[in-house]
């Protein structure tokens, strides 16, 4: 190459960066959610389209990951996620360093709450070949008690402790992902599985529509107890007939969905992505119907337990909720 051609080559290429280059460079976050049949899956979708849809205003690009509650608050601990979906049992523990199983490196205290969303039921279905009525039949049964990572893996393993099971007093402890265990069940490969999970949902579903399953009471006194005594757990209804099979009301206990990042996630990031939630709550609302009653005044108090985010508060003053 000529020198006036290497030269023209360096000024063609600077004059190309000048032009390609953006105003403000996009940023990417990542939102770790659940399986894709349930419903944290969901709320991450939703939480992006909010967001994507103002993109050109403030150039941040959403996209959202599998896991569950334990893996999406390591994966935010750890730098891996922006944001992420935990039940409230588990935002509680990660910020206290309660549950050094889920959490080996102790308390999280740059853990932030930024609000909740909808109720999660601990939900128990069992084929009705299984002759399983209620919770305590499993002992005994072949039970997928989840993957690890999902927040029904620890919440059922805190009921276990409780109960005084082991994992050798099932006939099988499977543990297959939320995904995976509709099929299982229906395959007659376990005769229960254990999900906490927001209604209505497609796991569910499934494996009500499939086969012959239904959801069993979660209400021993073993289990009254463990919610009478923990702000971050509640006794739970499943509203019958929302499901194939289950006519009636099913009583148990369940925590909370929320959505939490680390005070290391930037403050105008999360101040972005709470306005576009909230901004659009009607159409946030009919995104899923598990979102159908969630009203702003409860999702930026109830089931949070760590710090609210900066950028959440921000917004939350400028509208005079807080
Ligand atoms: N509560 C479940 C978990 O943590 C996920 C439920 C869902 O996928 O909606 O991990």
């Amino acid at each position: 190459m000529s020198l006036k051609h290497a030269m023209f080559a360096t000024v063609a290429a600077a004059a190309f960066s000048f032009v390609s280059a953006p105003v403000s460079a996009e940023k990417f976050i990542t939102i770790g959610t659940g399986g894709q049949t349930g419903v944290y899956y969901q709320v991450g979708g939703a939480i992006c389209k909010l967001v994507n849809r103002g993109t050109k205003n403030h150039n941040i690009k959403c996209t959202h990951t599998t896991g569950g509650s334990t893996k999406n608050i390591n994966g935010i601990r750890a730098g891996d996620l922006d944001m992420g979906v935990a039940q409230s049992d588990w935002q509680y523990h990660a910020y206290n360093g309660t549950a050094p199983k889920q959490f080996p490196d102790g308390a999280f205290k740059e853990l932030r709450a930024v609000f909740s969303v909808h109720p999660e039921p601990f939900t128990v279905v069992a084929r009705t070949d299984s002759g399983i009525k209620s919770f305590d039949d499993l002992k005994g049964k072949r039970v997928n008690i989840g993957n690890p990572g999902s927040g029904q893996r620890g919440t059922m393993e805190v009921v276990m402790e409780k109960m005084g099971w082991k994992m050798s007093d099932f006939a099988l402890a499977s543990e297959l992902k939320s995904s995976e265990q509709s099929a299982a069940l229906c395959d007659g490969k376990v005769d229960a599985i254990v999900f906490t999970v927001g209604h209505p949902n497609g796991s569910i579903k499934e494996a009500t529509t499939s086969c012959d399953a239904r959801i069993v009471n979660a209400d021993n006194d073993v289990i009254k107890k463990l919610a009478a005594d923990n702000d971050y757990y509640a006794m739970a209804t499943i509203p019958g007939g929302m499901y194939k099979g289950t006519d009636g009301n099913v009583t148990t206990f369940g925590v909370g969905a929320t959505f939490v990042s680390s005070s290391k996630t930037d403050a105008d990031t999360v101040y972005q992505i709470v306005k576009a939630v909230f901004d659009n709550m009607k159409r946030f609302r009919k995104m899923h119907p598990a979102f159908g009653h969630l009203e702003p005044s409860k999702m930026i108090v109830n089931n949070l337990s760590a710090p609210l985010h900066d950028g959440a508060l921000r917004y939350y003053k400028e509208k005079g909720w807080k």
